[in-house]
């Protein structure tokens, strides 16, 4: 079945009597056992709950893997594989990634004395100079957030299998639908499913699907250990979300192309970060690991004020943290979704502080661009042929 068909054809309630068409709530903590010393498919909802296995199996399909395993956020997800390792591994990270992964890696696993490196994975000479004999994860985003640069899975993924660690892809920008990164060899996929997974922005939650058995089994063992599994109502929202992913990304993509396509005509924006545009960088190799570009784009303008301002002058955007809603949203990387980025390694990341980043929705694109283009116009003076003509009385 092709992937449209395979989100809504599935097994909704597996072994339940009266057939319901839709995953239900499973809202109980435990299950009752008929002997004292046999357990039925269920005992305790911490081990395992029949709404929850809907959802990892669903997921696990969806990603080609043979076992899904849902959390309570994307960082928890993110937080049990890196549970996997023992006291003097190390993980070695692309350099741009998301605010909380560094937080986690750096202040957090620090503690237990596993050591984070950073480096930028786009340049693999540099990239694998880094890899040490305690290298065990080599953890990636692509496209990245929120510089949205493509990292090549395959050649990391070779890497990794070189010097016997594990290459681990964070897909929550792409969504199985865009893009399946075990299929270009990752070992392990991590999703935040707060964002395309569910699609509303009305859930948290956090995925891992692995495709070797022996992984998911360690997998478990930090889910059911550590008691951090997503909650059933939780995994009903998400299973809910799940089927739209197509349509929704379909439209929010085809917005996002639209807008990309503006702003990288406009004289008021500096740059655009986005692998739908063909002079993009990453666009080719987008194209070859990817089905397509995605709905989370960035641009920067020519001052942080600037950027301050189009954030709050566009009315259709709220200012979020968080993509993948169908509300478009606005944000300024540098001091939200990335301020906790430990300050050693903002430094060396050098993110432009005037980065503005926006996921688009399912609204019409004539709309946010009419949005954009007043907030651009309100918040940055036209260029003359002098160059930039004095601010607006306002900004002043
Ligand atoms: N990975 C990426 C790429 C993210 O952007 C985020 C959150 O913004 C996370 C992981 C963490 O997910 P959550 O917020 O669901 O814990």
């Amino acid at each position: 079945m092709k992937f449209a068909s395979r989100l809504v054809q599935f097994d909704a309630a597996p072994g339940d009597r009266f057939r319901p068409t839709a995953t239900p709530i499973y809202q109980t903590a435990t299950f009752e056992q008929e002997h004292a010393d046999q357990f039925g498919d269920y005992d305790y909802s911490r081990s395992g709950n029949p709404t929850r296995k809907v959802l990892e199996d669903q997921v696990a399909r969806l990603e080609g893997g043979t076992r899904g395993f849902a959390f309570a956020s994307g960082m928890a997800a993110i937080t049990a594989v890196a549970r996997t390792l023992r006291t003097g591994d190390e993980i070695l990270a692309d350099i741009d990634l998301y605010g909380g992964t560094c937080r986690l890696f750096t202040r957090i696993l620090e503690r237990s004395g596993i050591r984070a490196s950073y480096a930028d994975a786009g340049d693999p000479a540099a990239f694998a100079a880094k890899i040490t004999p305690r290298t065990r994860l080599i953890f990636v985003e692509s496209p990245t957030n929120p510089l949205m640069r493509v990292n090549d899975l395959r050649a990391l993924a070779a890497l990794a299998h070189n010097h016997n660690a594990l290459l681990v892809v964070d897909n929550s920008l792409m969504s199985p639908y865009l893009q399946n990164p075990l299929a270009l060899g990752a070992d392990i996929v991590v999703h935040s499913a707060t964002k395309f997974l569910g699609g509303h922005g009305d859930v948290m939650g956090g995925v891992v699907v692995v495709r070797d058995e022996k992984l998911a089994e360690d997998i478990y063992l930090m889910q059911n250990g550590e008691g951090n599994a997503l909650a059933p109502f939780d995994c009903f929202l998400l299973l809910r979300g799940l089927k739209s992913l197509k349509i929704r990304v379909d439209a929010q993509q085809s917005n996002a192309l639209a807008v990309a396509e503006f702003l990288a005509a406009d004289p008021r924006v500096e740059r655009v970060f986005y692998p739908g545009l063909t002079r993009d960088p990453g666009y080719a190799r987008q194209r070859q690991q990817a089905s397509g570009p995605g709905s989370v784009l960035c641009f920067t303008t020519r001052s942080t004020e600037a950027a301050r301002a189009v954030a709050e002058r566009a009315k259709m955007f709220q200012i979020c943290v968080s993509f993948g809603s169908m509300h478009s949203t606005i944000s300024l990387p540098g001091c939200m979704s990335h301020a906790s980025v430990p300050p050693e390694i903002a430094a060396a990341r050098q993110l432009p502080p005037e980065l503005v980043r926006v996921s688009l929705g399912i609204e019409d694109s004539g709309d946010l661009i009419a949005d954009l283009d007043q907030a651009l116009s309100q918040s940055i003076p036209q260029p003359t042929d002098r160059g930039l003509a004095t601010p607006l009385a306002e900004d002043k």
